[in-house]
């Protein structure tokens, strides 16, 4: 059970909102090169091909890491529709407030995405 205010849920979702534009707005950027991070064109700064592939690589990995994000925010913003936003996907109590406003993604509190985190880290050394 969630127990955050209507403001406090709306602020979540103004919060999502908000990322998911800065980060469509970042790719299109991008995309377009016209924020100066872009992908194109990186010959028209050097002479250097070596330093052109690897800032384009750069530039492609934070493309694909910013794209990745806002497929993240994108469900965030889904959940937020959902009874279950709010609420631990492992013990179903509710994520404080003050965790969503830090990161409105968070699915878990802080005591089940340390024993998550845990488990992975485990579960790595487990299958090697
Ligand atoms: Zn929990």
């Amino acid at each position: 059970m969630r127990y955050f205010t209507i403001e406090q849920h709306e602020a979540l979702r103004a919060a999502l909102t908000a990322r998911a534009a800065l980060l469509r707005e970042t790719i299109a950027g991008a995309l377009a090169g016209q924020d100066g991070a872009g992908l194109p064109n990186r010959s028209e700064e050097t002479d250097d091909d070596a330093v052109v592939d690897l800032q384009s690589s750069l530039d492609t990995t934070q493309l694909s890491r910013t794209t990745l994000e806002l497929r993240e925010v994108e469900r965030g913003l889904e959940r937020w529709h959902t009874p279950e936003f709010g609420e631990c996907a492992d013990c179903a109590e509710a994520i404080p407030f003050i965790r969503l406003q830090a990161n409105p993604l968070a699915i878990r509190c802080l005591a089940c995405q340390a024993a998550h985190e845990h488990a992975h880290a485990t579960d790595i050394h487990a299958t090697l």
